[in-house]
């Protein structure tokens, strides 16, 4: 069994790390269990960079393997945005449903198929000194018109994958069958095989 640090303070990440790899034979720890109490800068350009700036700080805290997840919705509308500012978009203080208030104002009269937009995840797993990964996974789907379910988290009321369902509607299993985050984590249960 292998044992990594979950390199977020974000709840929401880390038990959906927990309900993908917990199955695949993995142990997650929290930074709070790893004995880590660092919030790391995001001062990349990149969901890549960022997810590794994040599993670098915790690894060299803890001394253990690590995964990082970083993040974002990116919709085609406002041309790519919030991207990696997901967390942040709007400015400090504002919550999920704010932000996703926000989104909705900015595409009020936009039609169906302009409407397109997409989840990414990158992993950076950091097994030992001389072993980094990096996984990336997308999910596509479009922005509703208004929020829908009481699932999840972030921007997942707003993030439709089919005419009736946005993830915010889908049981955790079945988001995670989809999602940004399950694909990415996948790719790297595969890679690891026989590792
Ligand atoms: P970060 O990776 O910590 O910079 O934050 C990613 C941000 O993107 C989160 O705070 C959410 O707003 C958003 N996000 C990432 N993944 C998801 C998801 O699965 N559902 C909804 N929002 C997400």
């Amino acid at each position: 069994m292998i044992k990594l640090v979950a390199a977020t303070q974000n709840a929401h990440k880390l038990v959906e790390f927990r309900r993908i790899l917990e199955p695949l034979g993995y142990r997650v720890l929290s930074q709070a269990e790893a004995d880590v109490d660092i919030d790391v800068e995001e001062t990349g350009t990149t969901f890549a960079e960022n997810a590794s700036l994040k599993a670098e700080a915790i690894f060299r805290a803890a001394g253990l393997p690590t995964i990082a997840d970083d993040s974002g919705l990116e919709v085609d509308y406002l041309g790519g945005e919030p991207g990696i500012y997901s967390a942040r978009f709007g400015g400090p203080g504002l919550t999920d449903r704010d932000k996703c208030t926000l989104i909705l104002q900015r595409l009020r009269d936009v039609p169906k198929d302009k409407r397109t937009a997409r989840f990414v995840s990158a992993i950076h797993l950091i097994l030992s000194e001389t072993d980094r990964r990096t996984y990336i996974g997308t999910c596509e789907g479009f922005i509703g018109w208004e929020m829908l379910g009481d699932n999840g988290f972030g921007y997942d009321p707003i993030f439709m994958v089919s005419d009736t369902d946005s993830f915010a509607a889908l049981s955790g299993e079945e988001k995670d069958q989809l999602s940004h985050r399950g694909a990415a984590l996948r790719k790297m249960e595969e890679d690891l095989k026989g590792i």
